[in-house]
């Protein structure tokens, strides 16, 4: 069952690092179980932009024709079979994920950490920098039309600000210190707070971004040129890396009090110098965050209960001819967070 649909779907290629085409595609067909979506708006993730100017992000290489963009809303436009009908016309956020749900992980609770993941724009799967794009039915969430387009597009980030937040174990009056005030550090600062959080420390050497944290939950900004983290006595509960620098990250993990959490959400060095003798002393938990297990319907709450704002973040709107600008644009220090329009 469908809507009238096109032929054919515009499609923006990455053909290799810094270079991208448009193609004329025929559109996927819903499998059993899956929905087909009209792309309404795709954000674009630090990802997009490694994998555009680098070719790879560590082990994962572009060695083919690759659509970028995994941050997506949309309408379903068609369901296959054993999907009910009635879903035709809905709005939704999409969950990028298409899990196996058979091998030990999936059926251990974590789908996330599938070895046999299927993820939008990550080699060699598809993304959403076209016109429409397929996933199974349930990871397609409805939206209420109170979340705009892009805030149910952005919700994808905020999966991983939820995710680090239940990893660092944030509750009502935990004190946090998040490195980093890129999107995703902004969005954990609002997340922290929305957890319950009642100090949230943001580092950045950009006063800019400094500046900008503090309308976005940071209840304290440092400079880490001037202020040394790990001797500044925060003892705070729990530390996100959203920087990748090795630096922030070794003076972030001995702010942390005993016992505390560390979570690593960075990209950056794949190895780095830890301060092991605060670990082992304190008894530090230490982890990464690998993508998202159950969080939309909890991003869903905090948009449309307004305790996370996704809007205010967006600083850029591009059509499809202009995606290289848009994968181009984080090298303004005022933007924050571009979106794509597929069918403008
Ligand atoms: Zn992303
Ligand atoms: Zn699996």
């Amino acid at each position: 069952m469908s809507q009238n649909l096109p032929d054919s779907m515009r499609t923006s290629v990455l053909e290799g690092a810094k270079t991208l085409t448009i193609e004329d595609r025929p559109l996927p067909q819903a499998g059993p179980g899956d929905v087909l979506v009209r792309v309404a708006a795709v954000g674009v993730c630090g990802s997009d932009v490694h994998y555009f100017r680098h070719g790879r992000i560590g082990d994962f290489v572009v060695d083919g024709p690759l659509v970028l963009g995994h941050e997506l809303s949309g309408v379903i436009a068609a369901v296959g079979a054993g999907v009910d009908e009635a879903r035709i016309g809905q709005r939704v956020a999409i969950e990028p994920q298409k899990p196996c749900h058979r091998c030990r992980e999936c059926l251990a609770g974590h789908y996330n950490l599938c070895p046999n993941m299927e993820f939008y724009a990550t080699p060699p799967i598809d993304g959403a920098f076209t016109g429409y794009v397929t996933i199974e039915s349930a990871f397609a969430h409805a939206v209420p039309d109170s979340i705009s387009d892009e805030a149910a597009a952005l919700l994808e980030p905020l999966s991983v600000a939820i995710t680090t937040m239940r990893k660092a174990h944030v509750v009502p009056g935990s004190r946090v210190l998040i490195a980093g005030a890129g999107p995703i550090g902004i969005i954990c600062a609002q997340t922290a707070r929305a957890f319950g959080a009642s100090e949230v420390i943001v580092s950045d050497l950009v006063p800019e971004r400094r500046e900008r944290a503090l309308g976005y939950g940071a209840t304290q900004v440092v400079d880490p040129a001037e202020v040394d983290v790990a001797t500044a006595g925060f003892d705070v509960d729990a530390f996100v890396d959203a920087s990748g620098a090795p630096r922030a990250v070794f003076a972030g993990i001995q702010a942390v009090r005993p016992a505390g959490y560390a979570v690593l959400v960075g990209l950056g060095n794949s190895e780095m110098t830890l301060p092991v003798e605060h670990i082992q002393n304190k008894e530090v938990w230490v982890t990464g965050i690998f993508r998202y297990t159950d969080t939309w319907p909890a991003g869903i709450h905090l948009v449309e209960s307004g305790q996370v704002d996704l809007d205010s973040l967006v600083t850029g709107r591009f059509d499809l001819d202009h995606v290289e600008e848009a994968l181009e644009s984080d090298l303004d220090p005022a933007s924050l967070k571009s979106i794509v329009y597929p069918h403008q």
